[in-house]
């Protein structure tokens, strides 16, 4: 599941895990937690030396990848709330456009994949670069879309729901600036891979698109 923010992407993948009794990760936590790890060093995602302290973070991750309890720890401490808040947010796009960055956690998604497949027989894997080049012989690959203010409203829903302040044109503003920087970046920029579903979810609900998921896979023959 690729796409930009907003887009639903990762209640619809965890709830499509849970469906199928497939395991789940949510790769975009991953870029998150090696840029707290930046930050907490005192660095800004642009700095030069961000690159080694994100590098180094990827052996201190740990995903967890049940979809009842999906989890992300930074060195065994639980930092899925100070992922999300704006000082990350901020920053990620820096750290994840830096390839050795990607490198190193690509290569950690694709054990996490392969162990997952061993274990529960199917995983869900939502991010930016998963069809076109993490897992680029999925056997279903789907690209959500929708228009930038629909995302923002989602994404100011989301923060409210979280206790974060949020407002409508800052949200709006920083969904153009990631945008921008994840679709332009030289290293596994965001795009739709060539044989991914593309599904526009402006005037669609969360469950009309799970809806349609639970049909691809079945149709593919995904599930037993
Ligand atoms: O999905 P989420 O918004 O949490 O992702 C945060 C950021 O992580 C994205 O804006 C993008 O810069 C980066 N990302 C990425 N590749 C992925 C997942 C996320 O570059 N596979």
């Amino acid at each position: 599941m690729d796409g930009p923010s907003g887009t639903g992407k990762s209640t619809v993948s965890r709830r499509l895990a849970a469906a199928c009794g497939a395991a789940y990760l949510d790769t975009g936590a991953m870029y998150r937690a090696v840029t707290l790890a930046v930050l907490r060093s005192g660095l800004e995602g642009t700095d030069q030396a961000a690159e080694k302290v994100a590098v180094e973070a990827v052996n201190d991750l740990e995903s967890v990848t049940d979809p009842s309890a999906p989890a992300i720890r930074l060195s065994g401490e639980d930092v899925e709330s100070e992922i999300r808040g704006p000082a990350v947010t901020a920053a990620v796009s820096a750290v994840s456009a830096i390839p050795a960055v990607r490198a190193a956690l690509v290569e950690r998604q694709r054990a996490l994949i392969a162990q997952a497949l061993a274990e529960r027989g199917g995983i869900v894997v939502e991010g930016r670069d998963i069809g076109s080049v993490v897992v680029p012989d999925a056997p279903l690959k789907v690209y959500l879309t929708a228009s930038e203010e629909v995302r923002a409203a989602r994404r100011e829903a989301q923060d409210r729901k979280a206790g974060r302040i949020a407002e409508h044109a800052a949200v709006l503003a920083d969904v153009r600036r990631r945008d921008q920087l994840d679709s332009t970046r030289k290293t596994s920029p965001l795009h739709a891979a060539p044989d991914a579903l593309v599904l526009d979810t402006d005037h669609l609900s969360v469950d009309d698109v799970l809806r349609e998921l639970l049909r691809l896979v079945e149709e593919r023959g995904l599930v037993t």
